[in-house]
Protein backbone atom coordinates (compact mmCIF):
# COMPACT_ATOMS: atom_id res chain seq x y z
CA UNK A 1 0.00 0.00 0.00
CA UNK A 2 1.22 3.42 -0.53
CA UNK A 3 -0.18 6.77 0.42
CA UNK A 4 0.39 10.21 -0.95
CA UNK A 5 -0.46 13.24 1.09
CA UNK A 6 -1.33 16.93 0.52
CA UNK A 7 -1.68 18.56 3.22
CA UNK A 8 -0.85 22.50 2.47
CA UNK A 9 -3.47 24.96 1.11
CA UNK A 10 -1.70 27.00 -1.04
CA UNK A 11 -2.56 30.75 -2.35
CA UNK A 12 -0.50 31.46 -5.73
CA UNK A 13 -0.36 34.03 -8.75
CA UNK A 14 -1.29 37.70 -8.57
CA UNK A 15 -1.54 39.41 -5.35
CA UNK A 16 -1.30 35.73 -3.50
CA UNK A 17 -0.06 37.92 -0.17
CA UNK A 18 -4.12 39.51 0.09
CA UNK A 19 -4.61 35.96 1.95
CA UNK A 20 -2.98 37.24 4.72
CA UNK A 21 -6.17 40.04 4.90
CA UNK A 22 -8.10 37.14 5.68
CA UNK A 23 -6.26 34.83 8.21
CA UNK A 24 -8.70 36.27 11.15
CA UNK A 25 -5.77 36.25 13.54
CA UNK A 26 -5.86 37.56 16.69
CA UNK A 27 -1.62 37.37 17.59
CA UNK A 28 1.07 36.46 14.55
CA UNK A 29 4.45 35.70 15.56
CA UNK A 30 6.57 36.35 12.11
CA UNK A 31 9.48 34.51 11.87
CA UNK A 32 12.11 36.07 9.09
CA UNK A 33 15.35 37.14 9.00
CA UNK A 34 17.47 41.06 9.55
CA UNK A 35 17.46 41.07 5.31
CA UNK A 36 13.38 41.28 5.48
CA UNK A 37 12.93 43.22 8.60
CA UNK A 38 15.30 45.85 7.71
CA UNK A 39 13.81 46.08 4.02
CA UNK A 40 10.27 46.14 5.16
CA UNK A 41 8.97 43.54 3.81
CA UNK A 42 7.98 41.58 7.31
CA UNK A 43 6.44 45.22 8.60
CA UNK A 44 4.33 45.31 5.41
CA UNK A 45 3.39 41.21 5.73
CA UNK A 46 2.46 42.05 9.37
CA UNK A 47 -0.03 45.03 8.42
CA UNK A 48 -1.66 42.67 5.93
CA UNK A 49 -2.62 40.70 8.97
CA UNK A 50 -3.93 43.18 10.58
CA UNK A 51 -3.59 41.60 14.36
CA UNK A 52 -1.33 42.37 17.24
CA UNK A 53 2.20 41.18 15.49
CA UNK A 54 5.34 40.17 16.82
CA UNK A 55 8.58 40.51 14.63
CA UNK A 56 11.49 37.48 15.70
CA UNK A 57 13.65 38.41 13.40
CA UNK A 58 17.27 36.56 14.22
CA UNK A 59 16.97 33.71 11.27
CA UNK A 60 20.65 32.68 9.98
CA UNK A 61 21.28 30.17 7.05
CA UNK A 62 21.42 26.98 8.72
CA UNK A 63 19.73 27.25 11.77
CA UNK A 64 20.86 26.19 15.03
CA UNK A 65 19.08 24.49 18.03
CA UNK A 66 19.94 27.55 20.17
CA UNK A 67 18.15 29.81 17.91
CA UNK A 68 14.87 27.51 17.66
CA UNK A 69 15.19 27.94 21.31
CA UNK A 70 15.09 31.92 21.66
CA UNK A 71 12.72 31.52 19.18
CA UNK A 72 10.17 29.04 21.83
CA UNK A 73 10.70 31.07 24.48
CA UNK A 74 9.31 34.36 22.22
CA UNK A 75 6.36 32.01 21.46
CA UNK A 76 5.62 30.53 24.78
CA UNK A 77 6.03 34.64 26.13
CA UNK A 78 3.62 35.90 23.13
CA UNK A 79 1.16 32.92 22.47
CA UNK A 80 0.20 33.56 18.65
CA UNK A 81 -2.65 31.98 17.15
CA UNK A 82 -0.71 32.26 13.07
CA UNK A 83 3.09 31.81 12.97
CA UNK A 84 3.89 33.43 10.01
CA UNK A 85 7.44 32.43 8.55
CA UNK A 86 9.31 34.51 5.67
CA UNK A 87 12.01 34.10 4.04
CA UNK A 88 14.16 30.95 2.42
CA UNK A 89 14.41 27.52 3.76
CA UNK A 90 15.99 28.95 6.66
CA UNK A 91 13.47 31.14 8.13
CA UNK A 92 10.62 28.26 7.14
CA UNK A 93 13.09 25.08 9.15
CA UNK A 94 13.49 27.65 11.75
CA UNK A 95 9.63 28.93 12.23
CA UNK A 96 8.57 24.84 11.51
CA UNK A 97 10.85 23.65 14.60
CA UNK A 98 10.04 26.89 17.27
CA UNK A 99 6.08 25.42 16.39
CA UNK A 100 7.10 21.64 16.80
CA UNK A 101 9.45 22.25 19.97
CA UNK A 102 7.13 24.64 21.54
CA UNK A 103 3.70 22.02 21.25
CA UNK A 104 2.10 25.31 20.23
CA UNK A 105 -0.96 24.69 17.70
CA UNK A 106 -0.40 28.30 16.18
CA UNK A 107 -1.60 27.71 12.29
CA UNK A 108 1.83 27.92 10.75
CA UNK A 109 1.79 30.08 7.47
CA UNK A 110 4.60 29.80 5.11
CA UNK A 111 5.77 32.92 2.46
CA UNK A 112 8.63 31.52 0.90
CA UNK A 113 10.86 33.88 -0.83
CA UNK A 114 13.62 31.47 -2.18
CA UNK A 115 12.66 28.80 -4.90
CA UNK A 116 14.23 25.81 -3.95
CA UNK A 117 13.76 23.70 -0.13
CA UNK A 118 10.15 23.44 -0.77
CA UNK A 119 9.54 23.79 2.78
CA UNK A 120 6.34 25.41 2.11
CA UNK A 121 4.53 22.31 1.57
CA UNK A 122 6.83 19.78 3.13
CA UNK A 123 7.07 17.80 6.65
CA UNK A 124 10.68 18.18 6.66
CA UNK A 125 12.76 21.08 8.49
CA UNK A 126 16.42 20.84 8.78
CA UNK A 127 17.93 22.11 12.13
CA UNK A 128 21.86 22.19 12.79
CA UNK A 129 23.55 20.97 16.07
CA UNK A 130 27.08 21.05 16.83
CA UNK A 131 27.96 20.88 13.00
CA UNK A 132 25.60 18.21 12.27
CA UNK A 133 22.52 18.73 10.18
CA UNK A 134 19.41 16.95 11.63
CA UNK A 135 16.53 16.42 9.51
CA UNK A 136 13.05 15.83 10.80
CA UNK A 137 10.35 14.69 9.57
CA UNK A 138 7.08 14.68 10.90
CA UNK A 139 3.59 15.32 9.14
CA UNK A 140 2.60 18.33 12.14
CA UNK A 141 5.58 20.21 10.55
CA UNK A 142 3.73 20.68 7.50
CA UNK A 143 2.19 24.01 6.95
CA UNK A 144 -1.75 24.70 6.99
CA UNK A 145 -0.96 27.51 4.20
CA UNK A 146 2.07 28.28 1.61
CA UNK A 147 1.30 31.56 0.03
CA UNK A 148 3.58 31.76 -3.28
CA UNK A 149 3.63 35.36 -4.34
CA UNK A 150 6.44 35.88 -7.38
CA UNK A 151 6.11 39.44 -6.28
CA UNK A 152 8.56 39.14 -3.32
CA UNK A 153 11.36 37.73 -5.45
CA UNK A 154 12.08 40.70 -7.90
CA UNK A 155 15.46 41.62 -6.13
CA UNK A 156 16.90 38.10 -6.04
CA UNK A 157 20.50 37.84 -6.95
CA UNK A 158 21.74 35.26 -9.22
CA UNK A 159 24.02 33.39 -7.47
CA UNK A 160 20.30 32.39 -4.98
CA UNK A 161 18.14 32.01 -8.38
CA UNK A 162 21.15 29.04 -9.19
CA UNK A 163 21.51 27.81 -5.53
CA UNK A 164 17.71 26.92 -4.98
CA UNK A 165 17.21 26.27 -8.51
CA UNK A 166 19.56 23.42 -8.77
CA UNK A 167 18.34 22.13 -5.24
CA UNK A 168 14.18 21.88 -6.45
CA UNK A 169 16.17 19.99 -9.22
CA UNK A 170 17.81 17.74 -7.08
CA UNK A 171 14.16 17.21 -5.28
CA UNK A 172 12.65 16.10 -8.28
CA UNK A 173 15.45 13.60 -9.64
CA UNK A 174 15.54 12.16 -6.20
CA UNK A 175 11.92 12.02 -5.91
CA UNK A 176 11.48 10.14 -8.84
CA UNK A 177 13.98 7.33 -7.95
CA UNK A 178 13.14 7.28 -4.37
CA UNK A 179 11.47 4.24 -2.55
CA UNK A 180 8.25 5.87 -1.89
CA UNK A 181 8.27 7.35 -5.77
CA UNK A 182 4.25 7.28 -7.21
CA UNK A 183 2.66 7.91 -10.11
CA UNK A 184 1.15 11.12 -8.23
CA UNK A 185 4.97 11.95 -6.90
CA UNK A 186 6.26 11.49 -10.72
CA UNK A 187 3.87 14.06 -12.42
CA UNK A 188 4.77 16.82 -10.07
CA UNK A 189 8.36 15.90 -10.17
CA UNK A 190 8.39 15.19 -13.91
CA UNK A 191 6.42 18.93 -14.43
CA UNK A 192 8.68 20.62 -11.73
CA UNK A 193 11.81 19.49 -13.56
CA UNK A 194 10.27 20.39 -17.20
CA UNK A 195 10.06 23.89 -16.05
CA UNK A 196 13.30 23.79 -14.32
CA UNK A 197 15.49 22.90 -17.06
CA UNK A 198 13.56 25.03 -19.61
CA UNK A 199 13.37 28.47 -17.05
CA UNK A 200 15.96 28.48 -15.09
CA UNK A 201 18.67 29.84 -17.21
CA UNK A 202 16.83 32.69 -17.73
CA UNK A 203 15.68 33.58 -14.60
CA UNK A 204 19.24 33.45 -13.91
CA UNK A 205 20.43 35.56 -16.73
CA UNK A 206 17.77 37.94 -15.81
CA UNK A 207 18.65 38.49 -12.23
CA UNK A 208 22.44 39.46 -13.48
CA UNK A 209 21.24 42.06 -15.49
CA UNK A 210 19.27 43.58 -11.95
CA UNK A 211 15.94 42.82 -13.77
CA UNK A 212 13.14 40.38 -12.90
CA UNK A 213 10.40 38.59 -14.82
CA UNK A 214 7.32 38.20 -12.35
CA UNK A 215 5.70 35.23 -15.11
CA UNK A 216 9.00 33.62 -15.14
CA UNK A 217 9.50 33.31 -11.27
CA UNK A 218 6.14 32.33 -10.53
CA UNK A 219 6.28 29.67 -12.55
CA UNK A 220 9.80 28.50 -10.60
CA UNK A 221 7.93 29.09 -7.52
CA UNK A 222 5.24 26.80 -8.51
CA UNK A 223 7.61 24.16 -9.80
CA UNK A 224 9.64 24.33 -6.62
CA UNK A 225 6.66 23.92 -4.58
CA UNK A 226 5.42 20.53 -7.07
CA UNK A 227 9.03 19.38 -6.44
CA UNK A 228 8.81 19.83 -2.82
CA UNK A 229 5.12 17.82 -2.78
CA UNK A 230 6.65 14.97 -5.01
CA UNK A 231 10.06 14.80 -2.63
CA UNK A 232 7.49 14.81 0.95
CA UNK A 233 5.64 11.87 -0.01
CA UNK A 234 8.46 10.44 -2.17
CA UNK A 235 11.36 10.43 0.19
CA UNK A 236 14.56 11.82 -1.02
CA UNK A 237 17.86 10.14 -1.38
CA UNK A 238 22.03 10.02 -1.12
CA UNK A 239 22.35 13.28 -2.82
CA UNK A 240 20.40 15.09 -0.06
CA UNK A 241 22.11 12.78 2.88
CA UNK A 242 25.20 13.62 1.69
CA UNK A 243 24.80 17.49 1.39
CA UNK A 244 23.39 17.84 4.60
CA UNK A 245 26.74 15.99 6.56
CA UNK A 246 28.95 18.19 4.37
CA UNK A 247 26.97 21.35 4.78
CA UNK A 248 26.64 20.75 8.23
CA UNK A 249 30.32 20.29 8.79
CA UNK A 250 31.32 23.64 6.01
CA UNK A 251 28.44 25.97 5.66
CA UNK A 252 28.21 25.53 1.65
CA UNK A 253 25.06 26.36 0.49
CA UNK A 254 22.93 23.81 0.26
CA UNK A 255 22.14 24.30 -3.29
CA UNK A 256 25.96 24.31 -4.47
CA UNK A 257 26.51 21.10 -2.76
CA UNK A 258 22.93 19.17 -4.63
CA UNK A 259 24.94 20.58 -8.17
CA UNK A 260 28.24 19.08 -6.98
CA UNK A 261 27.20 15.91 -6.25
CA UNK A 262 24.05 14.89 -8.07
CA UNK A 263 25.77 13.72 -11.58
CA UNK A 264 28.37 11.45 -9.48
CA UNK A 265 24.66 10.41 -7.46
CA UNK A 266 23.00 9.60 -10.75
CA UNK A 267 25.45 7.67 -11.86
CA UNK A 268 25.99 5.62 -8.91
CA UNK A 269 22.08 4.85 -8.97
CA UNK A 270 21.43 4.00 -12.37
CA UNK A 271 21.78 0.44 -11.62
CA UNK A 272 18.84 0.32 -9.66
CA UNK A 273 16.86 3.58 -10.82
CA UNK A 274 17.72 4.08 -14.24
CA UNK A 275 14.07 3.38 -15.49
CA UNK A 276 12.62 6.18 -13.52
CA UNK A 277 15.39 8.13 -14.82
CA UNK A 278 14.87 7.29 -18.17
CA UNK A 279 10.94 8.46 -17.87
CA UNK A 280 12.10 12.17 -16.36
CA UNK A 281 14.09 11.98 -19.28
CA UNK A 282 11.96 11.75 -21.74
CA UNK A 283 8.92 13.53 -20.28
CA UNK A 284 11.64 16.62 -20.22
CA UNK A 285 12.92 15.85 -23.85
CA UNK A 286 16.01 14.24 -23.23
CA UNK A 287 17.43 10.88 -24.51
CA UNK A 288 17.89 8.64 -21.79
CA UNK A 289 20.09 8.30 -18.63
CA UNK A 290 22.80 10.05 -20.28
CA UNK A 291 21.01 12.82 -21.72
CA UNK A 292 19.71 13.39 -18.32
CA UNK A 293 23.18 13.45 -17.07
CA UNK A 294 24.45 15.53 -19.36
CA UNK A 295 21.55 18.40 -19.42
CA UNK A 296 22.07 18.09 -15.33
CA UNK A 297 26.18 18.64 -16.39
CA UNK A 298 25.23 21.78 -18.70
CA UNK A 299 22.66 23.49 -16.57
CA UNK A 300 24.78 23.35 -14.22
CA UNK A 301 27.25 24.99 -16.29
CA UNK A 302 25.21 27.54 -17.48
CA UNK A 303 24.10 28.72 -13.63
CA UNK A 304 27.94 28.95 -13.34
CA UNK A 305 27.86 26.41 -10.19
CA UNK A 306 30.89 24.95 -9.28
CA UNK A 307 31.82 21.36 -10.38
CA UNK A 308 33.75 19.72 -7.74
CA UNK A 309 34.28 20.67 -3.70
CA UNK A 310 37.20 22.61 -4.57
CA UNK A 311 35.60 25.35 -7.18
CA UNK A 312 33.45 25.45 -4.39
CA UNK A 313 35.84 26.57 -2.18
CA UNK A 314 36.72 23.76 0.13
CA UNK A 315 40.25 23.00 0.33
CA UNK A 316 40.74 19.40 -0.35
CA UNK A 317 42.71 18.44 3.07
CA UNK A 318 40.07 19.97 5.06
CA UNK A 319 38.03 17.15 3.36
CA UNK A 320 39.85 14.76 3.57
CA UNK A 321 40.50 15.30 7.61
CA UNK A 322 36.69 15.21 8.25
CA UNK A 323 35.70 12.98 5.47
CA UNK A 324 35.10 10.06 8.18
CA UNK A 325 32.88 12.12 10.31
CA UNK A 326 30.94 13.64 7.34
CA UNK A 327 30.56 9.44 5.72
CA UNK A 328 29.44 8.55 9.18
CA UNK A 329 27.22 11.68 9.29
CA UNK A 330 25.55 10.97 6.00
CA UNK A 331 25.65 7.39 6.11
CA UNK A 332 23.32 8.10 9.29
CA UNK A 333 20.88 10.75 7.70
CA UNK A 334 17.77 9.74 7.23
CA UNK A 335 17.47 10.39 3.41
CA UNK A 336 20.21 7.67 3.23
CA UNK A 337 16.97 5.22 3.72
CA UNK A 338 15.11 6.25 1.36
CA UNK A 339 18.00 5.83 -1.72
CA UNK A 340 17.12 3.26 -4.56
CA UNK A 341 20.22 1.36 -4.27
CA UNK A 342 21.22 0.56 -0.96
CA UNK A 343 24.19 3.08 0.26
CA UNK A 344 27.21 2.27 2.63
CA UNK A 345 29.69 4.70 4.47
CA UNK A 346 32.19 3.08 2.08
CA UNK A 347 30.10 4.58 -0.95
CA UNK A 348 29.44 7.65 0.56
CA UNK A 349 33.90 8.03 1.05
CA UNK A 350 34.23 7.49 -3.07
CA UNK A 351 31.11 9.94 -3.86
CA UNK A 352 33.12 12.42 -1.88
CA UNK A 353 35.90 11.60 -3.48
CA UNK A 354 34.72 11.08 -7.22
CA UNK A 355 33.21 15.12 -6.05
CA UNK A 356 36.49 16.51 -5.06
ZN1 LIG B 1 17.15 20.12 -0.78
Amino acid sequence: MQTFTLGTRLCFGENALDRLKTLGAQRVLLITDKFFAENGTAERLAALCGAQTRIFAEVQPDPPLELVARGVAVLREFRPDVLLALGGGSALDCAKGIRSLSGSQAMLVAVPTTSGTGSEVTSFAVLTHDGVKHPLVEDGLRPALAILDASLLDKLPAGLVADAGMDALSHCLEAVAAKNASAFSDALAHAAARCIFSDLPASCAIAKNGQSDRALRGRLHEAAAMAGIAFDNAGLGACHALAHALGGAFHLAHGKLNGILLPHILEFNAPAAGPAYARLAASCGLSGVRGLLFAVRRLRQRLELPQTLTQAGLPREAVTAQADTVCEAAANDPCAAGNPRPVTKADFSALLEAAL
